[in-house]
């Protein structure tokens, strides 16, 4: 097997201004310093938001801030092109404290010290102060096989929510290349393909309490996203989330990786033939689906219960069936 991605040496010279290189980048087979590599990066992200228009008509926009280093990477660099070059847009931070046992304290303390870094607005939601349950409440149920999909339902759900309720327009999460391809792969496998149409750089707002979400480092891969917060010298977490060891999303992007390895570049001509040659036609065979108020929380839903609020009411039953049964 070739090798996989490595790191600039010491020999190694930026292709774009001649100084010790820092980074190498496998796919585009260059190495950068740390000045240029952070130039070349925030281009990227800006030529992104240009390219899909992810800011029309925007006034806010909240960033989904977990801690980990793509959506740090995220804040830095749209706080930056913000500034920049979009000054009448605000940016604000939405942070969902989970209550993981040695993961949501240090994710929510990085996530405060970074805001007050920036001095961005940081809305922190505290799921057991606000909700009365945790992530980890799920493990004593039958979700406890998938509890990286409960906790995705009730992120999306929340981060909606809660950006729908200080005003914002766009909703920006740190999605990136990996997470693309890697959800690509299975839907493709899984022959899904309604569910292809949502993988999209923006998903515009099809409902008034729906706000349109944006990806800005669509084109970026997770190794970008860390290269860019070390040439920052921003901290990085510790710790990682214990609940994810059997994750069938972390097994796909070995898989992924280990397809890039092989293949340079598999990952980008991956994402940018389904965004060319697969959705174009997609997007004329499949219509939106029309979204109703949810009955118990009026938030938007495809049917009379949306998936968060059937969530929960089966979490209660079990906690109860749980309690009755000890
Ligand atoms: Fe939630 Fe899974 Fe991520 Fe942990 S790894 S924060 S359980 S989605
Ligand atoms: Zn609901």
């Amino acid at each position: 097997m070739r090798p996989g991605p490595r790191a600039a040496d010491v020999t190694s010279r930026c292709r774009l201004c001649g100084k010790q290189a820092a980074h190498y980048l496998n796919h585009a087979k260059m190495h950068l310093c740390e000045n240029c590599f952070i130039k070349y990066y925030e281009r990227k992200v800006y030529k992104s938001i240009l390219k899909h228009n992810m800011l029309r008509g925007s006034r806010k926009v909240a960033v989904a801030f977990s801690g980990g280093k793509d959506s740090l990477a995220l804040v830095k660099a749209l706080h930056k092109i913000l500034m920049e070059k979009f000054p009448e847009v605000e940016l604000e931070v939405v942070h969902i404290d989970l209550g993981i046992p040695g993961y949501s304290e240090e994710s929510r303390d990085l996530v405060e010290k970074i805001c007050d870094n920036l001095n961005v607005k940081c809305h922190v939601y505290d799921l057991s102060a606000e909700k009365g349950y945790v992530i980890p409440d799920f493990q004593a149920t039958p979700f406890r096989r998938r509890i990286c999909g409960a906790c995705g339902t009730i992120k999306r759900y929340l981060m909606n929510k809660i950006a729908y309720k200080i005003g914002a327009d766009k909703l920006a999460t740190g999605h990136n290349l990996d997470d693309v391809v890697e959800v690509l792969f299975e839907l493709y496998l899984r022959g899904s393909v309604e569910e292809m149409v949502r993988i999209r750089p923006v998903s515009w707002s099809t409902h008034t309490k729906l706000v349109t979400k944006i990806k800005p480092l669509i084109e970026l891969t997770e190794k970008e996203n860390l290269y860019y917060v070390l040439s920052h010298k921003l901290p990085i977490l510790s710790a990682k989330c214990p609940l994810s060891k059997n994750s069938r999303a972390l097994k796909r992007k070995k898989l992924m990786n280990m397809i890039e390895a092989e293949i340079p570049g598999f990952k980008h001509t991956f994402y940018k033939s389904h965004l060319k040659r697969i959705m174009p036609h997609l997007r004329d065979s499949i219509r939106e689906p029309t979204l109703i108020e949810c009955k118990s929380c009026g938030m938007p839903s495809l049917s009379e219960t949306c998936s968060y609020c059937k969530l929960i009411s089966k979490l209660q039953k079990s906690q109860i069936t749980h309690i009755s049964n000890e």
